[in-house]
């Protein structure tokens, strides 16, 4: 009564919209795609961010539609950089 089934559908599609871009950057968007992509900021023992430079990093707890994971963080501009689990 009231709620067919394309009101689940068009739930589902909202929800795959808002959600998708975090699920495919969580599983993909390693820090073996930040070296692949940017060569020059990942050295051993050392990330660079690829917007400002900076070097400090700093985990920031973010939620998934899968789960939780650690987006990596600038300091210094705040731009995302990679994620891990
Ligand atoms: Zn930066």
């Amino acid at each position: 009564m009231g709620y067919s089934i394309y009101h689940w559908i068009v739930i589902g599609l909202i929800v795959l919209v808002v959600a998708g871009p975090f699920i495919v950057r969580a599983r993909l968007y390693t820090l073996e795609s930040y070296r692949r992509d940017n060569p020059d900021c990942v050295k051993p023992g050392r990330v660079a961010c690829r917007h400002c430079g900076g070097t400090s990093l700093w985990m920031k707890r973010k939620a998934f539609f899968v789960g939780t994971g650690w987006a990596h963080t600038c300091r210094t501009c705040g731009q995302e950089l990679y994620y891990s689990g």
